[in-house]
């Protein structure tokens, strides 16, 4: 039940001696239960849409909406998941996975209930009580992807995830990722 909507959308950011057009006229219309990829060489402005989309940096002009409702700022029902993964290096990973949960004053049996089933999802039972510096740039994008789960946002914005893993892991991870999607729509 998630339509994401895309209408008009420019991003003209001003710098010193140049405005650079980083969008220009994007059209894009996403339904629900949608996978959708946006390809494009570099500085072609991929990020800059799902910045606009996620709500950290807002179009110049024109609009994105999602089920009708006009984006202004990030919200839970949008999780992100960064090339760079930005896991809490002082927490476990069952920790970083239920920092969110946790925000959300959930109770303790929900949120031990959740971090469980993920653990299990993304295979990282043996893990949980391990330090992000402990694992591989794998395993934390799989924590990164568990923690947006966690949220139970509708929609999961993904910049590059997988830019920073070798090719074999890339491979497994793309796998993964299109057994969570069958799993969680
Ligand atoms: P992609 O993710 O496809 O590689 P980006 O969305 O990062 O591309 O960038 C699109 C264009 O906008 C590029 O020309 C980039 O240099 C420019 N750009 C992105 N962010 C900024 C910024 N904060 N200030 C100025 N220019 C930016
Ligand atoms: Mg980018």
């Amino acid at each position: 039940m998630s339509q994401i909507i895309v209408n008009n959308v420019q991003k003209v950011f001003k710098t010193p001696g140049k405005d650079v057009v980083a969008l220009k006229d994007i059209q894009l219309e996403i339904q629900a239960g949608e996978f959708v990829c946006l390809l494009g060489p570099s500085g072609c402005g991929k990020s800059t849409l799902l910045n606009a989309v996620a709500g950290f940096a807002l179009p110049s002009s024109g609009e994105i909406s999602v089920e009708g409702k006009k984006i202004t700022g990030p919200g839970p029902d949008r999780g992100m998941v960064f090339q760079e993964y930005a896991l809490f290096p002082w927490m476990t990973i069952a920790q970083n996975i239920a920092f969110g949960l946790e925000v959300q004053k959930k109770s303790r049996g929900e949120i031990e209930q959740t971090v469980n089933q993920l653990l299990d999802l993304l295979h990282l039972k043996d893990f949980r009580d391990r330090f992000p510096k402990d694992l591989s740039g794998g395993m934390r994008q799989r924590v990164a992807i568990a923690r947006v789960l966690a949220l139970d946002s509708p929609i999961m914005l993904m910049d590059e995830p997988f830019g920073a893993l070798d090719a074999f892991t890339r491979e497994q991870m793309q796998t993964l990722l299109l057994e969570v999607w069958r799993h969680s729509g």
